[in-house]
């Protein structure tokens, strides 16, 4: 068997047991989709407290999309001043605000429903400040495309266990793990949503708990006895 067969095998042989393991959920979208995408932006390397402050505050001085547009960029800067970066996220917003409103005539993205996967796709990425794990949140969750997010826990636990290489990226991650599973929104999904919680609960960055996990036999950092060098783990750990 060719050894990317092999992975792939091993992949979707890990994603059935996770699925057995934490159950299978149909996808739930989260908010409105524009709510989605800005609070996304605000929401790079700052806490989710300080992500729903910074928006609340942009709506409560804004009330709407063509005024955050329109706003004198220190006063938008003023306005989400709790999420980290403001005077870099100010100019996304108003670029997304922008751009949307002079293609569409409306501050809307439901649009994006209708065009096909890689269209959308390259319509958000095309945007300053929307990266492809942006993107592939918004497109699965809130549209049901068949993309597949790769946040640091997808990252770093399918590196653990080998379906992708050492050196892989989170970005190049995303195009490998997509080809080794069916296209469908909620096989994606779910595939997902287990490997951030299993990354979250189990698989935690520093000490992951090998102990109590589920995958030990398939995992090649625990067969190696935690020695691995991994770009997802920067630091070496110690498998407990
Ligand atoms: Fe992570 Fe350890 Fe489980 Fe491997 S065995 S997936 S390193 S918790």
């Amino acid at each position: 068997m060719h050894p990317a067969d092999d992975l792939a095998a091993k992949t979707l042989a890990i994603h059935h047991q996770l699925n057995a393991y934490y159950g299978i959920q149909a996808i739930y979208g989260r908010t409105d989709p524009l709510h989605e995408l800005i609070s996304t932006i605000l929401s790079h390397r700052t806490t989710h407290a300080n992500e729903v402050t910074a928006y609340r505050t942009l709506r409560e001085r804004f009330p709407t999309w063509e005024a955050v547009r329109d706003a004198p960029l220190p006063s938008l800067i003023d306005a989400i001043q709790t999420a980290n970066y403001p005077e870099v996220k100010a100019p996304y917003i108003q670029n997304l605000l922008q751009q949307l409103i002079r293609e569409t005539g409306a501050a809307n993205i439901d649009f994006l429903a209708n065009l096909t996967t890689e269209e959308a796709m390259k319509w958000l990425t095309d945007l300053p400040g929307i990266g492809l794990k942006t993107a592939t949140l918004l497109l699965l969750f809130n549209f049901k495309k068949p993309v597949l997010p790769v946040d640091t826990h997808v990252h770093r636990v399918t590196q653990r266990l080998g379906l992708i290489g050492p050196k892989v990226s989170a970005e190049k991650a995303h195009g490998i793990l997509l080809a080794y599973l069916p296209q469908d929104a909620t096989v994606l999904f779910n595939f997902h949503k287990h490997f951030y919680w299993h990354g979250q609960r189990v698989c935690t960055w520093y000490y992951p708990k090998c102990n109590e996990c589920i995958l030990q036999k398939q995992c090649d950092f625990f067969q190696a006895g935690g020695k691995m060098v991994l770009s997802s783990t920067p630091v070496r750990v110690k498998a407990k």
